[in-house]
């Protein structure tokens, strides 16, 4: 077999001429028949003319017409079978293709041979009748032939010429030669081998544009293909990456849980679903963690992260199918939860509960045993009067509650928050113009030395009376100021008005020290050594007599570069650094030495829980302070008992409402008697 070449996978390898010769093959074989049929009929009817005019030939016609039967037959036989195997094998080259044509054409010579036979005995017979009998049917055979051999040009011209060229021979070379019939029958020949080759060429032509027009399209095709395969990767991989960045999109790429957006599409989806079923409404549970900032300030950002992740996973699994957990900021949580009917709030107070458990067990972070707790705040979406995302912002302002009232809390949303929340927004806005308004004042404190009660410093205290609101707490506006950036007016006015206080007082003729309140955002502001600076400068106050009050978040891994040279540039001038609230952040012992740190001020949470675990840590800080050469100052005294335990601890300076309330002026004695 040498069928390597095919077109059943949609490629033609096949070349255009082996192409073109297997098509033209196959048409010869088909046109066979009709020739094949044409020269038996025309055999017949010759038979039938030859007896009725000559007996003498009847013999010879016999054996004639028997021999073109058998050669018809024959020929017959072979086109069947070889038109079958074409239909196996439509593409045949080389030496099988070579032997079915020697078979065609063997046929088609043996006929002409034939009816040569039969013309050199017609013509030469002297009826009139048989003579141009057979002259017309070898011209019609001849003229058939132009058409029905065009695929095959050398096979068509040898029988075309033998069959008409032997007609004009015999006419020449008869005992009665007709010249003129002679050359009208070559000058035919001539005409019908134009005419074959014509209708061979546009046969091949055809077939040539055949095949060109399949490569065409099987090119197509495979373009086609090609393009549907990659329309179809590209597709798989578009929908692929956009479900990728949806779920990136929605989720909070350090927990894995969902963030604002992804918690908002939930919200959406679930408030449908519910609506549809009659569903009771959905409930908010805002989560605030408590005194994350200080973990975040004082162990770093890396610790952090690894908190909110141990939280995140505590939150999700103590939720579990009741509804969506999402990170909403820093250190805030939101779940969104489809509450049984009934008493929809107490049943997420309840969710809140068993969440806080979960929280609260220890987290072991770096060989660290954390604790962490929340505040938390419940609001209820109420169908087209509280959308789901007034519910978020309900519980948020119940969480933020629940923060001022303590921490550790899980607070229920009530109307009255939404007032408090607009009052915080108005007040913000009154502290701007505070200064000017005259608004503001300084108290001041007395600290005491432990054992003599002599006066050794006073703390000053802000104070605001707001025309408008009335007093406010410190612990109010203070964090209001912090976030606006109002804190830096503030902080000065009150570092001026405190060293005012203290020239007042007789600080020239009997020098004592001033402490002064100082926020972070306030020391990390630029301006702020010079602004100390000129202020020591008017009032002529020794830098060594201003103490600054800072709070844990000087350790803010973050802003360390800055606060350690505002911190040294300050400890240069013999400015004092006091550590205040000392105990609620996470800074350890182990990095006072890393700042030039001159005391400690114990938050008075651990001295008003002295009878239970204050007096541990009291003590131990202590220790570690004394060894670092760092002061101790207790605050918050309010009890005889309680200096005197602390005295017992060691410790060296106290203050609290038992030495003295915050008051407009500096005491007249420089000694506490009370006490
Ligand atoms: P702080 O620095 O810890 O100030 C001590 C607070 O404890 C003062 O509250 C004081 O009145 C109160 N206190 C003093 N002795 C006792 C006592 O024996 N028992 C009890 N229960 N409390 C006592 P105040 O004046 O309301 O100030 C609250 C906070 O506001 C201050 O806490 C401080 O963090 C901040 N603050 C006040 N003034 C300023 C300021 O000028 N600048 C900055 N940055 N913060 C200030
Ligand atoms: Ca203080
Ligand atoms: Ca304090």
């Amino acid at each position: 077999m040498t069928t390597q070449n095919n077109h059943t996978n949609g490629v033609i390898t096949t070349s255009i001429d082996e192409w073109v010769d297997a098509h033209l093959l196959r048409l010869a074989f088909r046109n066979n028949f009709a020739n094949i049929s044409v020269n038996l009929a025309a055999a017949i009817g010759m038979f039938l003319v030859v007896p009725a005019s000559s007996g003498r030939a009847t013999g010879f016609g016999a054996v004639w017409l028997a021999s073109i039967l058998v050669l018809s037959l024959s020929r017959y036989a072979h086109s069947i079978w070889v038109t079958r195997r074409l239909r196996e094998e439509p593409f045949l080259f080389g030496s099988q293709q070579r032997s079915y044509l020697a078979g065609y054409a063997a046929g088609l010579l043996m006929a002409v041979c034939l009816w040569g036979a039969m013309t050199g005995v017609a013509i030469s017979s002297n009826m009139t009748e048989i003579r141009y009998a057979v002259l017309v049917i070898i011209s019609a055979l001849a003229a058939g032939a132009t058409g029905i051999l065009a695929p095959q040009l050398v096979v068509g011209r040898i029988y075309i010429a033998a069959m008409l060229l032997q007609g004009s021979a015999a006419l020449m070379f008869s005992d009665q030669p007709h010249y003129l019939l002679a050359a009208l029958g070559a000058i035919f020949t001539v005409v019908m081998l134009i005419s074959h080759r014509n209708n061979h060429q546009v046969l091949r032509q055809s077939f040539e544009l055949q095949y060109r027009n399949n490569e065409l399209v099987a090119r197509l095709k495979t373009e086609r293909n090609l393009l549907e395969e990659l329309n179809a990767t590209l597709e798989t991989r578009v929908r692929d990456r956009t479900a990728e960045l949806k779920a990136l999109a929605e989720q909070d790429p350090l927990t894995g849980v969902l963030n604002r957006n992804g918690l908002m599409r939930w919200c959406e989806e679930a408030d449908v679903a519910a609506r549809e079923r009659g569903a009771p409404d959905l409930v908010a549970i805002f989560i605030d963690l408590d005194r994350f900032k200080q973990i975040n300030d004082g162990l770093g950002h890396t610790i952090g992260d690894r908190v909110l992740v141990e939280v995140a996973r505590r939150l999700r699994v103590s939720l579990g199918d009741h509804g969506a957990l999402g990170r909403w900021g820093g250190d805030e949580f939101v779940a969104i939860v489809t509450a049984p009917p009934g008493h929809p709030l107490d049943w997420a107070s309840e969710l809140a509960s068993r969440m806080r458990y979960a929280v609260e067990e220890p987290i072991h972070v770096a060989g660290r045993q954390l604790l962490i707790g929340f505040s938390a705040g419940v609001a209820v979406t109420a169908g087209e009067r509280t959308s789901i995302g007034d519910a978020i912002h309900y519980a948020d302002l119940a969480a933020g509650d629940a923060k001022r009232k303590g921490r550790g809390l899980t607070q229920v949303y009530k109307e009255k928050l939404l007032a408090e929340q607009e009052r915080n927004l108005a007040i913000c806005q009154a502290l701007k113009t505070a200064i000017a308004q005259n608004e503001l004042s300084v108290l001041f404190q007395p600290v005491v030395a432990a054992p003599s009660r002599a006066v050794v410093a006073y703390e000053a205290l802000l104070r605001w009376n707001s025309r408008e609101y009335g007093p406010i707490s410190p612990d109010e506006f203070i964090p209001m100021a912090e976030d606006t950036g109002d804190i830096v007016p503030l902080g000065n006015f009150v570092l001026d008005a405190a060293l005012g206080q203290l020239v007042r007082s007789g600080y020239h003729a009997n020098p004592l020290k001033m402490a002064v309140n100082v926020s972070l955002r306030q020391l990390i502001a630029p301006g702020f050594l010079e602004a100390v600076r000129l202020s020591l400068d008017r009032h002529a106050v020794r830098p060594a007599d201003l103490i600054l009050e800072v709070t844990e978040t000087i350790f803010d891994t973050r802003q360390q570069p800055i606060i350690s040279f505002v911190l040294h540039q300050l400890n240069s001038y013999g400015v004092e650094i006091h550590i205040d609230d000392f105990g609620t952040g996470y800074s350890s012992l182990s990095r006072l030495h890393e700042l030039p740190i001159h005391a400690l001020k114990i938050d008075r949470s651990f001295v008003h829980a002295l009878d239970t675990h204050g007096t541990a840590i009291i003590e131990g800080t202590a220790l570690i302070a004394r060894k670092l050469g760092i002061h101790i100052i207790a605050e918050g005294v309010e009890t005889p008992l309680q200096a005197r335990q602390l005295e017992e601890m060691g410790i060296e300076y106290l203050q609290g409402y038992l030495f003295g309330r915050p008051s407009p002026k500096l005491l007249e004695s420089r000694h506490i008697q009370s006490a």
